[in-house]
């Protein structure tokens, strides 16, 4: 799924097509879980002879190019994306799969269009190729055996042709999935795109999308729910989880476009806060607790050397010090510097992403 506004977390693996490409830790417990539960129980069914070794080998194997072929999925998003002249600094792997940051809104339905299928095409393609490698490798009798009974046909595939197998499946099941048409997975980009198309309105048909997300979230948790209560299954507290996410990620994904778009006629000084209090450097901590944080709404002060402005204070920075400790100390001791303080051209566009109260009202700091 892409999206614009994720959070840049995790390590970082490599650059790939300019692309830098980042794994949050959720990932490696993802990847145990997948591990564990190919070598603990579905390879040992599917090849009871196979020695404990090559079990776990192709276990491994199997992970890893799972997340291969879900860097694949974002990627075939991201490239499509830049083709239209969109920015895409990174991609990050994490819990629920990837996450390309594509820093803007495609400008047209076609190009909406093109973005979200081009991630469920690759997971097709990479299904489809699975299989192909798989029917191609087998002679007839060997592919009847399987067709027939798989699993008694499976015994006969060595560890390549089992993980192409189970690959190919899980990359069908994604590409699926995914399709499901609820923003913002990609079929609900997909159904913006015919929505916008039809109603010329983004807006409208963001909110039909996003609200189908939300129901999409709700019938997932309702599923889990009825597996966790009913069959016992403890597999209904991931689809709880998911469903959640989902119906989550709809709602916060409807109010980033909503918020973009109401402030994209705006720039930084039409936003701004032009009317604000400054404070000397010299003030004690305390007296600008009790005389300036709790008389006021103002929730960042610029911090003046005389006539100029060398940082800025807020409640954080008197948050971090201990109440016992403050006694004694200035502002001087712990404002933030200007250049930490990420001042704004007041000519910037509001809808850059997340320009911050903080940022915001630096942006008249004389
Ligand atoms: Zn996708």
């Amino acid at each position: 799924m892409p999206d614009g506004n994720s959070p840049r977390s995790g390590l970082r693996l490599f650059t790939l097509f300019d692309i830098e490409i980042r794994l949050d830790v959720s990932v490696l417990f993802i990847f145990g879980l997948i591990v564990y539960s190919l070598g603990g129980g579905v390879f040992p069914d599917w090849h009871p002879t196979w020695p404990v070794s090559t079990i776990w080998v192709t276990a491994f194997g199997a992970g890893i190019l799972f997340f291969a072929s879900l860097l694949a999925h974002e990627l075939s998003h991201s490239l499509i994306a830049r083709r239209y002249g969109i920015r895409v600094p990174r991609i990050t792997l994490f819990l629920f799969g990837g996450m390309a940051e594509i820093e803007s809104e495609a400008e047209t339905p076609a190009a909406e269009f093109n973005i979200a299928i081009a991630g469920p095409l690759m997971s097709l393609a990479i299904a489809v190729s699975c299989m192909i490698f798989v029917a191609s490798a087998l002679d007839r009798q060997s592919l009847e055996q399987v067709v027939a009974n798989p699993e008694l046909g499976m015994e006969s595939l060595g560890p390549l042709l089992t993980i192409s197998l189970w690959l190919g499946s899980v990359n069908f099941l994604l590409a699926i999935f995914n399709m499901v048409p609820g923003f913002p997975l990609d079929g609900g980009r997909v159904a913006r795109a015919f929505v916008w198309r039809v109603t010329g309105d983004r807006m409208l048909a963001t909110r039909f999308a996003s609200t189908a997300g939300k129901y999409f979230g709700w019938i997932i948790m309702g599923v889990g729910l009825w597996e966790l209560l009913a069959l016992k299954s403890m597999g209904g507290l991931w689809l709880i989880l998911i469903g959640w996410f989902l119906s989550h990620l709809a709602t916060q994904s409807y109010a980033q476009v909503a918020t973009q778009h109401l402030l994209a006629p705006l720039r930084v000084r039409d936003i701004m806060r032009t009317r604000f209090e400054t404070v000397s450097v010299d003030m004690a901590i305390n007296q600008f607790v009790d005389d300036c944080l709790l008389r006021s709404n103002q929730l960042l002060w610029p911090v003046m050397e005389g006539h100029r402005c060398i940082g800025t204070v807020s409640l954080n920075e008197v948050m971090r010090l201990p109440v016992a400790s403050r006694q004694g100390l200035g502002l001087g001791q712990i404002l933030r510097s200007l250049a930490d303080s990420g001042a704004l051209d007041a000519d910037m566009a509001a809808s850059k992403p997340s320009p911050g109260l903080r940022a915001l009202a630096m942006a008249r700091c004389p």
